[in-house]
């Protein structure tokens, strides 16, 4: 429908973003936009780290008045108006209208000139008057909430969060609201049946599910958020990865524990939020993108000529064999360049790695659970003192220059991506321990999602390197007179063994 999709994203301090980063907002914009038939055409990536920066405008009639300039914000306005976008997708409306005159803004655009404006967590939807109606009233409940955080109202808040008080929103999901008998909110009590879902979805994700499939089932099943929207992957994410279902309450970065009960354990949502955030995952059964992970062993066959990930393609060899391939031309650097069939090379990689499943020494260690708690805590604090050097150096702050600042920034973030990468072989350690029996796992092995199978295969191999096509050896056999057609099976398959003996190194994780 709309040719000139505009997407809207921000990057900001809020504690949100550490989970939504820039990347994923934009990619969930971009499933609505697909899911809707829309053409995007640009990316709109605001920077605005401190949100509540004020700066003296003038107004036309030459009073000055002090308020928030978001420069990025105000081209798209202008943008949408010409016409040069005849559509917008911003990923929430916390994202795109901080205060009432941003969204009065975004109202008067979809009404005068007919632009279509949507979020892609479903809560600004700007053509129907209720629509219109519903993001009003949560723009001027988040904009008081923001001003309300003057001092005195943020130590109150930091106090309440500390006893661990429930904090006077919608119960997150899987909870409901416990009251007093003038209906006062008094602490959340868990919600039976979505308390199950919950635990059903963590259950599926840490043996390697992903959350595509629950989205869909959940769907299927007619299931609802609190909202009573359909469920798409972000809101499911979110309600998976809040604090509150550990029993915690999370306050400026830090986390508190609350006086409602967990629905999972601490152990469970650290491996998940470690999981949910590898950016390797798409390829590797943790995957939520269409098209991605689609088939088993991708996001792990490389190139040997130039190391990089081999896609799925149909090469004419004649037949149209289907194959993994080097995107990479001889031209563009790759020495390789190369292609090789996907079945035998699955079954040869599968048998390899549930023969490596058998042996006892790989079983997952237990003694980590301590270990991961270290780390993620450590993680977390990095976070935070990532997001405090931030707010400083914008707010002129920072005590020292850009480059000291970049260098401070370097330091934090090489530790946190390290800390998290051992995060993540701990974690997917958690799937191998779903495994109750390797006998049971290959006969079933071809029932198993792909996605399942994927995250098995990625628990044990960290690559497999595709080299090129052996020297001097047969592309084709060719049937001999002298064999039976069984013979010819047997050398074919020897020969091809022997190929992918030649050519196929994998390299396990240790
Ligand atoms: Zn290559």
């Amino acid at each position: 429908m709309n040719e000139r999709t505009a997407i809207y994203v921000r990057i900001s301090s809020d504690r949100d973003d550490r989970m939504v980063g820039v990347e994923r907002q934009e990619q969930d914009c971009r499933e609505l936009a697909a899911d809707l038939g829309w053409t995007v055409t640009h990316v709109y990536v605001d920077n605005d780290t401190s949100a509540w920066r004020k700066t003296t405008v003038e107004l036309p009639d030459g009073s000055k008045v002090r308020r928030n300039v978001r420069p990025v914000f105000e081209q798209m306005l202008t943008a949408l108006r010409r016409g040069e976008h005849d559509g917008l997708i911003a990923y929430d409306l916390d994202r795109v209208a901080r205060e009432p005159r941003d969204l009065e803004n975004l109202i008067e655009i979809a009404e005068q000139f007919g632009r279509a404006i949507k979020s892609s967590t479903g809560n600004m939807q700007l053509d129907t008057d209720h629509g219109i109606y519903s993001a009003r009233g949560e723009v001027a409940h988040a904009n008081k909430s923001s001003r309300d955080t003057s001092r005195r109202v943020k130590r109150a808040a930091k106090q309440r969060a500390q006893e661990g008080k429930y904090h006077g929103a919608g119960a997150a999901f899987g909870y409901e609201l416990v009251k007093d008998e003038d209906g006062k909110v008094l602490t959340l009590r868990e919600h039976p049946e979505h308390a199950a879902m919950l635990r059903d979805a963590y259950a599926h994700l840490l043996s390697g599910g992903s959350l595509n499939s629950i989205v869909k089932r959940w769907n299927e099943e007619g299931r609802k958020t609190n909202r009573g929207n359909a469920w798409r992957s972000s809101p499911l994410k979110r309600a998976l990865m809040t604090p509150t279902i550990i029993a915690m309450r999370e306050y400026d970065g830090q986390l508190y524990p609350a006086d409602w009960p967990a629905l999972v354990s601490k152990d469970d949502w650290d491996k998940l939020r470690t999981l949910l955030s590898d950016p390797a995952r798409t390829g590797k059964g943790f995957g939520e993108g269409p098209g991605k992970g689609k088939y088993v062993l991708s996001g792990l066959v490389r190139c040997g000529g130039c190391g990089r990930s081999m896609v799925a393609s149909v090469y004419s060899g004649g037949r149209g064999t289907r194959g993994w391939v080097c995107a990479m031309s001889r031209t563009k650097g790759c020495t390789n360049s190369s292609r090789i069939a996907r079945e035998p090379l699955e079954t040869w990689v599968v048998e390899g790695a549930l023969a490596r499943l058998d042996t006892p020494a790989l079983e997952p260690d237990e003694q980590v659970s301590d270990e991961h708690v270290a780390l993620r805590a450590t993680i977390d604090k990095d976070h935070h003192a990532l997001r405090r050097l931030e707010d400083d150096y914008y707010d002129g702050l920072f005590d020292g220059d850009k480059t000291g600042y970049v260098r401070q920034r370097e330091r934090i973030t090489s530790r946190i991506a390290s800390n998290e990468a051992q995060l993540l072989d701990a974690a997917r350690s958690s799937v191998l321990a779903g495994i109750e029996s390797v006998e049971q796992l290959r006969a079933n092995w071809e029932d198993e999602t792909v996605a399942r199978r994927n995250a098995i295969l990625g628990a044990v191999i960290d690559r497999i390197v595709i080299g090129p096509y052996p020297e001097g050896m047969p592309y084709t056999l060719h049937h001999r007179k002298s064999e039976t057609a069984e013979e010819f099976a047997d050398r074919k398959r020897a020969h091809q063994l022997a190929v992918l003996e030649a050519r196929v190194t994998i390299l396990w994780r240790a």
